[in-house]
């Protein structure tokens, strides 16, 4: 299905089934983790918290208003809960333009964030699937920002509006949070998907190559 003929209920389709994969692939076990995605230029399609991230249906999203975050329209069954990312997922879709965002609990983005040491980055250089991440070419040294955790998900919000507005960090596309995981986008989802693979690539590449060379210079 090309991203232009993809009806919203095909929208909603590929959403949930981009969870079941993120799910194989253990970056949103333990019901942790999450995605949004653009369902126009107003709104937005999101995932409810605290769920079995492989069981989610289309009929389970909720919609909700891009600028404000508020609730457009529940999923008819009430027991759910919007994303607790949900301000975080508005705030990078409207300050970098994307179409959707997903949120890892991944150990390798966990693994990758304590690289970093006291720094606010992680630089990752010498790797051909750098080029997967838009604008960014195998030659790069990408800086990845990394921020601390917080109590609860929405603490973040602070953190990464600082990130998302220092010019060192414009060519990225992810943010690290320490002991926590990762936010990652797109312009759309299949951007998205292809930045979480690309990214988490990485991050098993950075952590692998510590383990070989632990004590490097
Ligand atoms: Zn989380």
């Amino acid at each position: 299905m090309s991203k232009r003929s993809a009806s919203i209920k095909g929208q909603a389709e590929l959403l949930c089934r981009l969870l079941r994969l993120f799910y194989d692939k253990d970056w949103v076990s333990g019901t942790g983790g999450g995605i949004c995605a653009a369902k126009d230029s107003k709104t937005v399609l999101m995932a409810p918290t605290g769920v079995h991230k492989e069981e989610v249906k289309p009929s389970d999203l909720f919609i909700v208003d891009r600028s404000s975050g508020a609730i457009v329209r529940p999923p008819k069954n009430r027991a759910l809960t919007v994303s607790e990312c949900n301000p975080i997922f508005c705030t990078i879709m409207n300050r970098r333009g994307a179409g959707s965002v997903m949120h890892s609990h991944a150990l390798s983005s966990v693994l990758a964030a304590d690289l970093a040491g006291k720094h606010d980055d992680l630089i990752i250089e010498g790797l051909e699937m750098l080029k997967g991440v838009r604008g960014v070419s195998n030659q790069a040294k990408h800086a990845v920002p990394v921020i601390q955790n917080t109590p609860r998900e929405r603490e973040l919000l602070d953190q990464i509006r600082l990130m998302l507005e220092n010019s060192a960090y414009a060519e990225s596309f992810c943010i690290l949070v320490r002991n926590h995981g990762a936010y990652i986008w797109g312009e759309d989802l299949w951007e998205a998907k292809r930045h979480a693979e690309i990214y988490h690539f990485l991050f098993e590449a950075v952590v692998a190559r510590a383990g070989q060379n632990p004590n490097p210079g």
